[in-house]
Parts: C-alpha cells; sequence; structure tokens
C-alpha cells in the first residue's frame, strides 16, 4: 500500500482522526501563543529602547548645548565617543540650527560612508514626518540651551542584536512546539489506548464475528461508562443472535432428523435408507461386491396392537429395533420403513447363503420373549432377500424385489425367510397388475356377488345369506375375494367396492321380497378399514332409504381386529348401527385377541365362530372342548352364534344337538348366484312343503 493511501485510510479511522485533532490543536496553540510572545517581545523591546534611546539623547543634548554654542564641533565629537561602550547604538548625528551635520557618531564596525550618513538624514527626516517613527528605533531630541533649539540630536539603535534575541525565543518556541507535537502524539496514543482501543476490540470482534460466524465470541468490556454499555450492547446481542443462531441450528437438526429418521425407533427413515444404499451400489459396482437387502416383516403385529394397544406397540417397535440393531454391523444399514417394516442392506456379502445366515441370526433374536408392559409376549418375522447385482442393481428395484420375497414368506405361514427369485417376480408383477386391474373392475361392472345360506339348526330353516364377492376377471375368470380383498384394502379402494356390495346385496334382497322369495336376512361383509374409516352408519341409512329394504333384514358382519382397533370408536359405531336396527355380529370369532371384558362393552347380536374351531372338533376332544367354551361364554354375554365352515355331517351332528345355534357351510350350501339360490328357494318350497320335521338336515340340500 502506498503512503498516500495509507494516510489516507489513518485519517479516515477513529484513531487518525482523534491523534490528528489533538495534534492540530496542540500545534494551533502553540503557534498562536509562540506568535504572541513574538509580537509582545517586540513590542515591548521598541519601547523600552525608545525610551531608553530618549534619555540617552536627551543626555547627550545636554552635554552638547554648551559646544554646539560655541561651534566646537571637535568637543562634540569627544563627548560622543563615550558612546563606544554601548554597541547597540549604530549611530547618533547632530544637526546645528541649519540642519547641518555638527558631528556624527557610527559605530566603528560599520562602513563610514558620508553619503550613506546624508542618506539616513533623508530617511530619518521623511519617517519623523509619519507614524511610523513611533516604532522605529530612532529617536531625535532637540538641543536647547537656555530656552533657545540649538539643533537637533538624532540617535538610531541597532535592531540586528534584537532580531538575533527574538530569533532564539522563536527558535526555543519551535523547539517547544515540536517537544509539544510529539507529546500530543504520545497523548493521543493513550487516549487511544484509552477510547479507542476499546472500540478497535469491538471492531476486531465484530469482524471476527462475521467471518467465523462463532456468536460464542464476546467483546471486552471497557472501564469507560459509554464504551462499556456500547460493548455490553453488542454482546447482548450476539447472545440474542447465538441463541436464535443454536434455536436455528437444533430447528434445521430436528427437520433433518425428521426428514431422515423414524422418530419412534430412532432409526434411518426409507429417505436415508434408499439414500445410503444408493451410495453403497455405486461402491459396490466399482469394487464388484455383493450386496444383501433384506425386508422384514413382523408377523400379526396388528393383531398384538390391537390387543394390547399402541403403547405396547410402539414398546415393541422399539425393542424389535434394539434387538436388530445389536446384530447389525457397523458399515450395514438398518432403517424403519414405517409400521412394522424395517430393512438392513449389507456389504461385502459373500453369498446368497451368507445372506440368508444374518436373517436366521436376526430372526432368531426376534423370537426371543419379550417382556413389555410387564407383558410377555412372543413375535415372529417374515424375511425377503434380494442380492446386488442378481436381483436388481438399484435401490428401488431392490427393495421391491426383498419386498416381493418377503411376501412369499407371509404367504408360506410367516416366520419365514425368502430369498428373491425371477419366478417370484413374476407373481409379485402379477399382483401388482391385478391390483391395476382392480381400479377398472368396478367401473366395467365385473364384480358380483354370490349368497351362502345360513341355517337355523333347531328348524332347519334357511335363517339367512352371507352376501360374499366375487371377482369375474375378464381373462382370469373367478378370482377369489382372499386374493383381492387384501389388495383393496392395500389401495383403499375397498371402500367404494364396499359401498357396492352393500348396496347391491340390500337392493337383491329387496328384489326377492318384492317377488315374494323371503329371505329373512342378508349378512354384509364390512372390511376393518371401511369400518374404521368410512362413515358406515351414514351409507347404511342412506342405501336402506334408497334401496327401501326393511333395517331387520340387513346384518353387518365386522371382524374382531376391527373392532379392536379403537375400541371406543368402535362401541360408539356399533351404538349407532344397533340404534338404527342392524345386526351386527362378529366376523371370524377367535381369531382375533379380544378380551372378555372387551366383549362384554361391544354392542353386538352375533358370534361368528371361525371355520379352524370346527375343522377338527369331530375328530379332536380338545378342540370339541374349545367350542364348548366358546358356547359357554356367548351363551353367558346373551350372544347369538353361527358356526361357520361346516364341511360334513359329523361336524354337522357335533353341533344339532346345540340350542339357539345357526351354521353355515359347504355342507348344507356352497356360496352361489342369486339367481342359482332363487331357483333352490323355488324347488324347496315347491318339492319340501309341509317342512322337513327333521331340523338337522338343510331341506334346499
Ligand atoms: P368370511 O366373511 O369369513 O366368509 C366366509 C368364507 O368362508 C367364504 O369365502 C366362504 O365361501 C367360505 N366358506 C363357507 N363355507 C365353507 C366351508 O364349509 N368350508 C370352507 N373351506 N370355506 C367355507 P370366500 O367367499 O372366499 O370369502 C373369503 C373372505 O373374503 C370372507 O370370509 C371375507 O372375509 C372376505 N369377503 C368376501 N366377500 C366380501 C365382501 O363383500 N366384503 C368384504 N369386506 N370382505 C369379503
Ligand atoms: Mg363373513
Ligand atoms: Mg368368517
Amino acid at each position: 500500500m502506498t503512503w498516500s493511501k495509507r494516510i489516507f485510510r489513518f485519517s479516515h479511522t477513529l484513531l487518525g482522526q482523534q491523534r490528528l485533532a489533538i495534534m492540530l490543536v496542540c500545534t494551533i496553540v502553540l503557534c498562536i501563543s509562540l506568535g504572541s510572545s513574538m509580537i509582545y517581545e517586540y513590542i515591548s523591546f521598541t519601547h523600552d529602547s525608545r525610551t531608553r534611546l530618549g534619555a540617552l539623547a536627551d543626555i547627550i543634548a545636554a552635554e552638547v548645548s554648551a559646544a554646539l554654542v560655541f561651534g566646537d564641533n571637535t568637543a562634540i565629537e569627544k563627548s560622543l565617543q563615550s558612546l563606544n561602550a554601548d554597541p547597540s547604538i549604530t549611530y547618533l548625528i547632530v544637526l546645528n540650527d541649519q540642519g547641518k551635520v555638527a558631528a556624527q557618531y557610527v559605530r566603528q564596525d560599520l562602513p563610514q560612508k558620508p553619503s550613506d550618513i546624508e542618506q539616513r538624514l533623508a530617511q530619518i527626516r521623511k519617517r519623523i514626518n509619519t507614524s511610523i517613527h513611533k516604532f522605529s528605533l530612532e529617536v531625535s531630541r532637540p538641543i536647547i540651551h537656555d530656552g533657545e533649539q540649538l539643533g537637533i540630536i538624532l540617535l538610531e539603535l541597532d535592531s540586528s542584536l534584537f532580531l538575533k534575541k527574538l530569533l532564539v525565543s522563536f527558535g526555543i518556541g519551535i523547539v517547544i512546539l515540536l517537544f509539544s507535537m510529539v507529546g500530543s502524539y504520545l497523548l493521543s496514543r493513550r487516549l487511544g489506548q484509552i477510547v479507542t482501543y476499546p472500540l478497535l476490540s469491538l471492531t476486531n470482534i465484530m469482524e471476527e464475528v462475521t467471518s467465523t460466524k462463532d456468536y460464542r465470541l464476546r467483546a471486552e468490556v471497557s472501564d469507560i461508562t459509554e464504551l462499556a454499555r456500547l460493548a455490553e450492547g453488542f454482546n447482548e446481542m450476539l447472545v440474542e443472535i447465538s441463541n436464535r443462531d443454536d434455536a436455528l441450528l437444533e430447528r434445521q437438526e430436528r427437520l433433518h432428523r425428521q426428514a431422515n429418521y423414524d422418530t419412534l425407533t430412532g432409526l434411518p427413515n426409507r429417505t436415508l435408507f434408499n439414500d445410503r444404499l444408493a451410495q453403497a451400489l455405486r461402491r459396490a459396482e466399482r469394487t464388484k461386491e455383493t450386496l444383501a437387502v433384506l425386508f422384514i416383516d413382523l408377523d400379526d403385529f396388528k393383531l398384538i396392537n390391537d390387543a394390547h394397544g399402541h403403547r405396547v406397540g410402539d414398546l415393541l417397535l422399539e425393542e424389535v429395533s434394539r434387538r436388530l440393531n445389536k446384530d447389525t454391523r457397523a458399515d450395514d444399514t438398518l432403517a424403519r420403513l414405517g409400521g412394522d417394516e424395517f430393512t438392513i442392506f449389507l456389504q461385502g456379502v459373500k453369498s446368497a447363503e451368507n445372506a440368508l445366515q444374518v436373517a436366521r441370526k436376526l430372526l432368531n433374536a426376534l423370537l426371543n420373549v419379550f417382556l413389555l408392559d410387564d407383558k410377555q409376549m412372543y413375535v415372529s418375522a417374515s424375511f425377503g432377500i434380494a442380492l446386488f447385482p442378481d436381483h436388481g442393481n438399484s435401490a428401488e428395484v431392490l427393495l421391491k424385489s426383498a419386498d416381493a420375497a418377503m411376501y412369499v414368506a407371509k404367504q408360506k405361514g410367516k416366520n419365514y425367510i425368502e430369498l428373491f427369485t425371477h419366478a417370484l417376480y413374476y407373481k409379485a408383477s402379477e399382483r401388482l397388475s391385478l391390483q391395476g386391474d382392480l381400479h377398472r373392475a368396478l367401473e366395467n361392472g365385473e364384480f358380483v356377488l354370490h349368497y351362502q345360506p345360513r341355517v337355523n339348526l333347531q328348524n332347519g330353516d334357511m335363517s339367512g345369506v352371507e352376501a360374499l364377492v366375487r371377482w369375474q376377471h375378464p381373462e382370469r375368470g373367478l378370482v377369489s375375494p382372499l386374493t383381492f380383498i387384501p389388495l383393496a384394502e392395500e389401495t383403499g379402494l375397498i371402500m367404494e367396492l364396499g359401498e357396492w356390495v352393500l348396496k347391491e346385496a340390500c337392493r337383491q334382497m329387496q328384489h326377492w321380497h318384492r317377488k315374494g322369495i323371503l329371505v329373512p336376512r342378508v349378512s354384509v361383509n364390512v372390511s376393518p378399514l371401511q369400518f374404521r374409516r368410512q362413515n358406515i352408519v351414514e351409507l347404511v341409512k342412506s342405501t336402506l332409504t334408497s334401496t327401501g329394504l326393511s333395517v331387520r333384514s340387513l346384518e353387518l358382519e365386522i371382524t374382531e381386529s376391527a373392532l379392536m382397533d379403537d375400541i371406543n370408536q368402535a362401541i360408539e359405531t356399533l351404538k349407532q348401527l344397533q340404534q338404527l336396527g342392524v345386526h351386527i355380529s362378529i366376523d371370524d370369532f377367535g381369531t382375533g385377541y379380544s378380551s372378555l371384558s372387551h366383549l362384554r362393552s361391544l354392542p353386538v347380536n352375533t358370534l361368528k365362530v371361525d371355520r379352524s374351531f370346527v375343522m377338527n372338533a369331530h375328530i379332536s376332544d380338545e378342540d370339541a372342548q374349545i367350542l364348548e367354551a366358546i358356547f359357554a361364554m356367548a351363551h353367558s354375554l346373551n350372544l347369538e352364534i353361527v358356526v361357520e365352515g361346516i364341511e360334513c355331517e359329523e361336524q354337522h351332528n357335533l353341533l344339532r344337538m346345540k340350542t339357539s345355534c345357526e351354521v353355515q357351510g359347504y355342507y348344507y350350501a356352497r356360496p352361489m348366484p342369486a339367481a342359482d339360490l332363487e331357483v333352490l328357494l323355488f324347488e324347496q318350497t315347491m318339492t319340501v312343503a309341509p317342512r322337513n320335521p327333521d331340523p338337522g338336515v338343510f331341506p334346499i340340500l
């Protein structure tokens, strides 16, 4: 940087301006005092000198007056010689009354030039007549004797001596000035340290904070009140900024965590998992390593959740994530995708067997007893495994493949590990294509209802029918509800489908009633999702109004698990349905986890015992006893009972002894289209009238 620039910068700093101001003030003050003292000295010197010269001239005038009377110029000059003792007198001229030089004295060291004397005389005369005379160092005095003026004395003082003295004083003044400037410079530095230093340190801190963004830095608080306030204010501002910064960082951190981590288990979520997997795949591609993706889904987690509540469900998920984490290596990533779905990718896998071993280890870890909320429980899980590069080369495809393998593991009875194969892929893609077809099916009218009779064992009468939906697929033929109902639930299409089933069943019933075919009651299955989300009460009301069907002819079947999901909400909805007059039964009873206390509080009419309880009841005493216990319980709760899945005579015989029991099963009739049921009912009235006295055999068989 050039000097001029430095000076410019310096003069634009507070310190520079302060120093310049102090030095300028000092210099001006000193210059004024020096000038005034010079002027004063000059004035007092001229005044003193004139007084002294005047007195000297008077003395000499008195001395030379007598000699002048006699015109004794020699005597005059002699007496003038005494002036040699005073070196300050330059010259003295005595003029007679004619104005002629009578005698003169010129200091010896001066050149004696008569012309000079004349010249000077002329100057003196001129000055005497002007005001300058007052300040000149020349004096004129008249020579008076006996009252008569004999002549004039002119006397001049040598001012050079005085000028020398003045110069010395000036020199001293300048030296003092220089010292003062140095002093003021030093003083300004000191002042700078007192005032400017805290300001400078404040500026430095400010600059440091700006460049480092470190808001924990603090300014030094000075002793000077104003500066202390400034520094304290600045520090408070920093505290404020730093607090806001911390809050902002915390929020950012929280947002980052929310975006990338699962809040319940603290595990990476799907986004972060996909990200890490994509990175690992890029690495594996370079190093030609095999990578395995494990898709884990807990078995029957929903049932546990329903039976023990969400709190226990959450505790279970946390414990599961801990167990899985414990057995996961540091460079493998475990994530929770949502619900009860977990996924892990393993790096540097040597073979498929290697991945299967890890999966077995993880499954074993999960099979150990869980102690949650003082309750012991057991959990299993279904594992799907996909390998890179064999089963996909992107995070998305690998995850899909592992998911498809897991789906197969579930279908194989859960608690199972399945390795992805390409055949399996076709199954999965078929499932996907079926899901796609499902959307069009409703619009294209591909759904139909079949009706399965329910028989009253006491009198052998048909007490009602269950409406069971069928999908008449244009290419695949009849698709089982066991295949498409879960798909419809996954996609949410179950809402529309359920609505259609209810309307169609009510319409059909009303149609039969109008034709005089008396089917006492139709029971319609309500999916858990439909029961929870759809306003089922309003739907039932509007359907009954639009079809004109009597409410007494309608029964709704709701599975145990759908009711247990939110028991209070379920009770509320069921109450409203019962107030309408709708008959309600718990479907697939015995497969869920409903407790006796829950059952007691539920406003339902019937228990539909799942077919698994009757399947072996005729060959196993144990099963028969369980069935007996269910009957006793239903009786004590004042609930009607329907047993599903009666397939053979032995099962029928086992139940025919029971009072107030209804049955449903292939033994009596398979689900059939409405038209077939009409034919059967017609044939029955034609052929079996009066009514078959044996209540054990349903007449339509
Ligand atoms: P579910 O409600 O328990 O219906 C009874 C199922 O058992 C029917 O199967 C029926 O054909 C079958 N079944 C009846 N008697 C026997 C028997 O003696 N032996 C055997 N092995 N099975 C028998 P389907 O029609 O295949 O329906 C299966 C499930 O699909 C139903 O079980 C129900 O949960 C669901 N589903 C069917 N239709 C609908 C519907 O319209 N809406 C809803 N949400 N679900 C439906
Ligand atoms: Mg049912
Ligand atoms: Mg059932």
